[in-house]
């Protein structure tokens, strides 16, 4: 084989094929498929993955591989099968779809250089740059303001060029191991020989006479109480020896977690595992609808049936939404498999998660936890795929490519011929159809563990609130239940629904509200800084002190964030110790775990947080959960508004009493008739369920039509509308009749970074073209993408309407 197929590292559609290029002499038997390769294009060096190996190419003068980035391969038979498959599947570029499954580090780094090509004097503002040296860095020749017509001037009289460099990011991290040099009845000598006053030389002898394997430096020294000094002379006389050995950047020890092992299953976790286990043992695919309330203990089941999967020899992946993926959720995991669990959190640095990564690679690993990305795991035998919380629209990539991990589940599950188990108390609408119409096989937990009931749940009216004169963001009932709690040392868990509910500033003479300058929407206030923040593009003002509009002075900000709370919590009720967590508390690393700790410890009486509060969490001492304003979610422009706040209310009140103490819930909301808010408080989800359908149905919404949104988006609103109404019309054309386009219109935001935003929608029952009609349409535009500023996007089934 002395031909590779290769996919370039250039993410556009002229480019997104494979290219074959020649294998050379020096390379050839060790390009292997799967491997990172750097080949030339055009005039520069890239990164390319190697898809196949061929004797045979149609095209006459192929260029040579330049080099290899890989030892052994990052991509596997299956996982290159699978990237063509989410090509195109989600209609985006090879080179993405293989990138998405990697660890950000092996993403490749491009170096622009400027290099010297012959001994020819330059211009003296060149020369003075090049200080001798033959290439110098890009941004050096940009930052010391080099002149670009000088430098035009000699890459076209051929003194310069431009090069690019490919640099890989991975970083392996190494470590000084010290061991002995000399047999043990050999060293013993040298420690009789050695002077009086050596006293820790004599330790480190002793040690290593007693103990004759190497050891991690640092360990050595810290258990000997004793500095490098010492250590220096005997290795200097070679009775020790030191190396540097690659040791992984392991952010979770073992001996952290207490081992557990396996409970004794319930009746009904009984009749749920069951039907998993023989799928695992017959070696065939099956999709399960795991449906247990919360507290009901699916995971216990997960564990088991991951336990008979290694007992098999084979692998398994769990996924787990990204907030969950708490401390206690690892711990679980860990707990029952030690060292066989590799965990991908994104809270890990790159070389944390590259080091993970790499376990999963060698086979040092047998199960793999881990947000989204981690169901592209490059496991060669896997024998159950398990998606936690399989509601969650964190699951959904929203960027190329806009895959959904449950699809990639079940692709790899037909794959691997093994069992996926989708979880959830409050299963998404989609995956219920499915298994009400036998497409998923159905696995209901009704009761909760102990026969623990569901916490009860009390609606407030807020509307009431106000008529009473109550003006605070906490009802008389909330206030009366805190006040209960605290006296009773039991703890309780605030939730404050962030999105709709950040503080905005307002001038209170003429209702002037501050917005970003380049997006449609509101500013943020942030108290820490004082300052105001677009949390779509990150522009930062001052807080102004006077209104821009009027000049009034009476400018305030609105709204409820967490701080507000926390502010009119301490207010309130001094005496109640909080613990607040959201994104601006949480953004350091391990913060999350240290406000978890401390919540545990007793440390404070009241968790206060966003969504991130709102699942995974299990605390036995929590008695109380509270709800503070539950229309937020409710009033986004989102057919799953009502699905999304029926889970959400649901996931909340799983908090409390999930042990010994009973629990109570209290749910403010001014729409206490809605039927999400109301069946979420009877924890009723089929009558949901029912409801909610039936809504589907009449406004023709998934799971009974599939939607497809475009969103164009262009600097000038003129274009931005022509265009969109040319695709709208476009797809009418080709596109069957049954299917219906809506568009164009506004986007919900209609302008971030200072970028118009407008969207068609197709709604159809069965559009086998669509795909084609799609990439036909994207290809019209393809020049105004490259050349003008056009953006057109494509989501398949999409989650954010926005
Ligand atoms: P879920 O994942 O459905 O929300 P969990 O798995 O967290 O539920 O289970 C709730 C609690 O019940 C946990 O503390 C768990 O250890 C416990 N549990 C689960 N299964 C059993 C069992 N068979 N016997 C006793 N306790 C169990
Ligand atoms: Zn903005
Ligand atoms: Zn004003």
């Amino acid at each position: 084989m002395n031909i590779a197929k290769v996919v370039v590292d250039v993410p556009a559609s002229q480019t997104n094929r494979i290219f074959d290029y020649k294998i050379p002499e020096n390379f050839q038997g060790s390009v292997k498929k799967g491997m990172r390769v750097i080949v030339p294009f055009g005039p520069r060096k890239i990164m390319g993955f190697v898809l196949e190996l061929t004797n045979h190419s149609d095209f006459d003068r192929l260029r040579f591989i330049d080099d290899l980035m890989d030892v052994t391969p990052v991509l596997t038979e299956e996982l290159i099968n699978l990237g063509k498959w989410l090509s195109e599947e989600t209609l985006s570029y090879y080179i993405s779809a293989f990138q998405v499954m990697l660890p950000q580090v092996l993403k490749a780094k491009y170096k622009k250089e400027l290099q010297r090509l012959t001994e020819e004097e330059l211009p003296e503002i060149l020369e003075i740059i090049f200080a001798n040296r033959d290439v110098i860095p890009y941004e050096e020749f940009v930052s010391r303001d080099g002149s670009f017509y000088h430098l035009q001037k000699a890459i076209d009289q051929g003194l310069i060029e431009v090069s690019y460099q490919v640099h890989s990011r991975e970083t392996f991290k190494k470590e000084t191991m010290i061991a002995p040099n000399r047999e043990s009845f050999l060293l013993d000598e040298e420690l009789a020989n050695l002077p009086k006053q050596a006293i820790k030389q004599a330790e480190i002898l002793s040690y290593f006479i007693e103990h004759p394997q190497a050891i991690l430096q640092k360990e050595l020294l810290s258990l000997l109480d004793t500095s490098r000094s010492s250590l220096k002379v005997l290795l200097e006389r070679k009775l020790l020896r030191e190396y540097k050995e690659e040791v992984y950047r392991n952010p979770y020890k073992e001996d952290k977690y207490p081992k557990t092992t396996p409970l004794q299953l319930t009746e009904q976790q009984e009749n749920s595992i069951k039907p998993i286990l023989s799928t695992i043992e017959k070696k065939s695919h099956q999709v399960f609808l795991l449906h247990g309330v919360t507290g009901s203990g699916k995971t216990e089941v997960y564990l088991q049936s991951i336990q008979e999967v290694i007992k098999k020899g084979k692998e398994a992946i769990v996924l787990v939404p990204e907030i969950a993926l708490t401390p206690q959720m690892v711990e679980r995991f860990k707990g029952r498999f030690g060292s066989e669990v590799a965990v991908l959190h994104s809270a890990l640095s790159a070389g944390e998660k590259f080091d993970e990564w790499r376990k999963i690679q060698r086979k040092q690993v047998k199960v793999v936890v881990g947000a989204r990305s981690a169901i592209f795991a490059p496991l060669e035998n896997i024998g159950i795929i398990i998606i936690d919380e399989e509601h969650e629209t964190s699951y959904k990539q929203e960027d190329h490519p806009r895959y959904h991990a449950r699809d990639v589940a079940i692709f790899r599950g037909e794959q691997h011929n093994c069992p996926v188990v989708l979880g959830s108390a409050t299963p998404a609408l989609e995956s219920f159809a499915r298994a009400q119409k036998g497409v998923y096989q159905l696995l209901t937990i009704s009761k909760r563990m102990n026969n623990a009931v569901m916490p009860k749940v009390k609606l407030v009216d807020m509307r009431e609130e106000l008529h009473a004169g109550n003006r605070t963001m906490f009802s008389r009932q909330l206030m009366k239940d805190i006040e209960e709690r605290l006296k009773r040392k039991e703890q309780m868990v605030l939730f404050l629904n962030r999105r709709g509910y950040s503080t905005f500033v307002m001038c209170r003479d003429c209702g002037h509200v501050i917005e970003c300058p380049h997006c449609d929407i509101t500013l943020t206030y942030h108290r820490s800084k004082n300052s105001l923040k677009c949390h779509y593009c990150g522009h930062e003002d001052d807080m102004p002190t006077k209104c821009p509009s009027c000049e009034s002075d009476t400018i305030r900000f609105f709204g409820t964030g967490t701080q507000k709370v926390e502010e009119a919590l301490n207010k309130l009720m001094p005496e109640a110790r909080v613990i607040r967590m959201d994104v601006d508390t949480t953004t350091r690393k391990g913060s999350h775990e240290k406000l978890l700790n401390q919540f545990a410890n007793h440390e404070a009486d009241i968790l206060l947080g966003t969504q991130m509060i709102a699942k995974g969490l299990d605390f036995p001492n929590v008695t109380l959960v509270g709800v503070l304003a539950a229309d937020a979610l409710l009033n986004l422009p989102d057919f799953r508004a009502a699905e999304k706040t029926f889970q959400l209310l649901t996931q909340v009140s799983g908090r409390a009493g999930r042990h010994l103490l009973p629990g109570e819930v209290v749910v403010q909301t001014y729409t206490p008739e809605h039927y999400s808010v109301q069946l979420a408080s009877e924890y009723d989800y089929d009558s949901f369920f029912q409801k909610e359908m039936e809504i589907r149905k009449t406004f023709q919404y998934p799971p009974y039509f599939f939607l497809t949104l475009i969103t164009v988006s262009h600097p000038n609103q003129v274009k931005v509308i022509e265009v969109t109404k040319t695709i709208t019309k476009l797809l009418n054309k080709h596109l069957s009749s049954q299917t219906r386009i809506l568009g164009p219109t506004p986007s919900a935001l209609t302008r971030i970074k200072d970028r118009y935003r407008y969207q068609c929608m197709i709604k159809y029952k069965n559009e086998p073209n669509q795909r084609k009609v799609i990439k036909k349409v994207l290809s019209f535009y393809q020049k105004e993408i490259q050349k003008n500023d056009l953006l057109i996007s494509v989501d398949l089934q999409p989650y954010q309407l926005m």
